[in-house]
């Protein structure tokens, strides 16, 4: 449903209820937020959010909701339909979708998409059972390796390494599908080699596979990978640190931000209400999820943004003197 859909809706509750509670209920606003697979970052980010969103709702009248999608893609694609009022979405999706390059050619730029601020770093990271004998990521060549469900983020940057590699789907035995909340068990199962995605750590899904299999995180690297890296400003390269799972030494990779857009079309006051409740509780909001440790004001804000700024949430922003 449309958000002003929804929001309509309340209003004409209110009235076939009637009443003083019924009033009320119907001054409340619903906002959803789009985020990925229940196993991975972004449904704890969407939920984080909301915690603190509806912790002063009666004071606002906003209740947020966090739904579990199939990840960035699909998050741009429904926030441009105004069925969500806000997603959660790859940096290097955020920059395609503004610009309407790479995925987004066909549909054109969407110009209306905005920019709520950066969350965690998300490396691309590739879980290998021991037995495959992949040690990096070009070892899968002729192996089967999930390159994620269509609508995520990771699959559509799968799509980008593909064609860096100049490999084309036949280069993979088995080129599998699955949504990330499968991928781990297929792994311990031996009905996939490896799986592929970006995500933050320390992540649930990667944390159990590593923890429960004979699996291990491998190196993405090599030339294709830098000049991946040179030639687009919203890849950077990056680390999985020693220790951080079964991992003895850094894996090296390179990978790109999470980032919380929204649409020109949702009001700035509700925006303003979004960010001023995860920043003013800034310190309960880092505690929420392991991978949000390092956030600081400054790079969130900055950071691996390339949609303008939605005004409520820039806003906010000033008011604090941070722009
Ligand atoms: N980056 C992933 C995607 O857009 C989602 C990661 C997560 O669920 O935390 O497909």
């Amino acid at each position: 449903m449309k958000g002003s859909g929804k929001i309509l809706l309340a209003s004409l509750l209110s009235v076939t209820l009637g009443g003083f509670s019924a009033i009320a209920a119907g001054q409340q606003q619903f906002i959803s937020i789009g985020t990925g697979g229940v196993t991975g970052v972004y449904y704890p980010t969407g939920g984080a959010i909301c915690r603190l969103v509806n912790k002063n709702r009666k004071e606002h009248g906003i209740r947020c909701s966090a739904e579990s999608t199939g990840g960035s893609i699909y998050n741009i694609n429904t926030i441009r339909t105004g069925e969500l009022e806000f997603g959660v979405a790859q940096s290097d999706w955020q920059y395609h979708a503004y610009n309407g390059t790479s995925k987004f050619e066909d549909q054109g730029p969407f110009k209306d998409l905005r920019a709520v601020f950066s969350v965690h770093p998300e490396p691309v990271t590739v879980i290998a059972s021991d037995s495959s004998g992949i040690k990096q990521l070009t070892d899968a060549k002729g192996k089967r390796l999930n390159i994620g469900n269509p609508g995520s983020g990771t699959r559509g940057t799968w799509e980008v390494i593909e064609g860096a590699l100049g490999w084309s789907r036949s280069d993979l035995k088995l080129a599998a599908e699955m949504k990330s909340a499968e991928t781990g068990q297929a792994v311990c199962d031996g009905k996939i080699d490896a799986y592929f995605w970006l995500v933050g750590h320390p992540s649930a899904l990667t944390q159990e596979s590593l923890a429960t299999c004979d699996a291990h995180l491998v190196d993405v690297k090599g030339p294709a990978i830098d000049k991946l890296v040179k030639d687009n400003s919203f890849y950077r390269k990056a680390k999985i640190p020693a220790g951080m799972y079964n991992n003895e030494g850094d894996i090296e990779t390179f990978g790109v931000a999470a980032t919380f857009v929204s649409s020109a079309s949702v009001p700035d006051n509700v925006v303003y209400t979004v960010v001023k409740a995860v920043f003013e509780n800034f310190d309960d909001f880092r505690k929420l999820h392991p991978a949000f440790g390092n956030l600081t004001e400054k790079e969130m804000i900055s950071d691996a943004i390339s949609a303008p700024l939605h005004p409520g949430a820039a806003k906010y922003y000033k008011e604090r003197g941070w722009m």
